[in-house]
């Protein structure tokens, strides 16, 4: 997906979702300066509040790109959580969870990247290893216990040096352990909404899917 797509998801939802790394917390941030949806008569156009599925439907959208997941994953991760309906005292926190677990954003929560696309990108070029194997599964799921460390012949790539300068001072959430020594984090405990930072009404995306 380009730059400007991208963004374009962002303005689209009349939000940041922080896709892009450094670039979100920058003066160049194009929902700055554009913060109506893309589009010639965009500006024009005024947000409406409009129909009880349309705010579903951008819930859903906001949550699905914050976490750059496919349609088909993010339906298969609800489907999973709607089948254990009663057995599941929150399915709002099942499905944070879930996403939170992805090894994409177990990446970027450790630092190892600066946004989830370039984290899903490393990972899927094979840079980690999950308890020691690799693993180059972006959708993996982590489970307590799970170390994540990037492979030694990475570590001397010039990012990465640079990387574990900044990473002294990092703080990952408080659900994952965090070695910048050894490039490594470790997984010490359940994710949580608040850490999550998530952006959406999830008992609306419930609501969507329930339709
Ligand atoms: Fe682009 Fe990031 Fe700004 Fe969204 S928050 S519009 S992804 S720079």
């Amino acid at each position: 997906m380009s730059e400007n797509s991208v963004c374009k998801i962002c303005r689209r939802m009349g939000q940041k979702l922080f896709l892009k790394g450094e670039k979100c917390s920058s003066p160049k941030c194009p929902i700055i300066k554009k913060p109506y949806p893309p589009g010639q008569k965009a500006k024009r156009r005024r947000r409406r509040g409009g129909s009880e599925y349309g705010k579903e439907l951008r819930e859903k959208q906001k949550l699905r790109n914050w976490y750059g997941v496919s349609e088909r994953q993010f339906k298969k991760y609800i489907k999973q959580i709607l089948s254990k309906r009663g057995k599941i005292e929150d399915t709002a926190l099942e499905l944070i969870k879930k996403l939170e677990k992805r090894l994409d954003n177990v990446v970027l929560r450790l630092g190892f990247a600066h946004s989830r696309a370039q984290a899903r990108q490393l990972v899927s070029h094979g840079y980690f290893l999950v308890r020691g194997r690799s693993c180059n599964i972006a959708s993996f799921e982590v489970r307590k216990g799970d170390v994540i460390s990037l492979k030694k012949q990475k570590q001397e790539k010039p990012f990465f040096k640079e990387l574990s300068i900044s990473l002294k001072k990092f703080q990952p959430p408080s659900w994952l352990e965090l070695n910048s020594k050894k490039m490594e984090g470790k997984v010490i405990g359940e994710p949580s909404f608040e850490e999550s930072g998530a952006p959406a009404e999830i008992s609306s995306i419930f609501e969507f899917y329930s339709r």
